[in-house]
């Protein structure tokens, strides 16, 4: 690892932002372009919105990011330790949401992949979800 970094957040709505802005920051020490760095904001925010919205469904409890830089690329990890996706593959899938109730797209996870060069998702019923993305 060249350089690392670890965020414990509540889950409220306008840490989504803050989120979004602080690994962009960390990011910005790779030079990025500034379509890669909207990229990595938007997904971000995509994961750490299901964290809020999904994991916690709107509790406020704690959400890490962590960002690691090995060569020229980098990680982005958002943990949360909610409700788990008992699916993974049918949550992956475009325009699935357990939530249409909200007016969801069910498109957060297909974003994420289409913006991030690798996404994975790690996830246990009542324990959490993680959430590993790279550029
Ligand atoms: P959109 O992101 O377009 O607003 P969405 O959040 O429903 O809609 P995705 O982000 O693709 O769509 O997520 C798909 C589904 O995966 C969600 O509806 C939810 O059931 C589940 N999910 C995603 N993230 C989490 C999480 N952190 N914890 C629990 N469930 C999650
Ligand atoms: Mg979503």
């Amino acid at each position: 690892k060249d350089n690392t970094m670890k965020l414990e957040i509540p889950s409220k709505s306008q840490n989504e932002a803050f989120a979004r802005v602080v690994v962009a920051s960390f990011a910005s020490q790779l030079d990025p372009t500034i379509e890669e760095l909207a990229d990595i904001k938007t997904a971000v925010s995509e994961a750490v919105t299901n964290a809020i919205i999904h994991g916690y469904e709107n509790r406020i409890e704690k959400i890490i990011i962590e960002c690691n830089i090995i060569g020229n690329r980098l990680e982005i990890i958002i943990e949360d330790f909610g409700t788990g996706i008992s699916n993974i593959e049918e949550a992956m899938e475009p325009f699935y949401t357990s939530r249409p109730e909200l007016e969801r797209s069910g498109m957060g996870f297909t974003v994420m992949e289409t913006f991030m060069d690798n996404l994975e998702i790690f996830s246990e019923e009542n324990k959490g979800t993680r959430i590993k993305m790279v550029k």
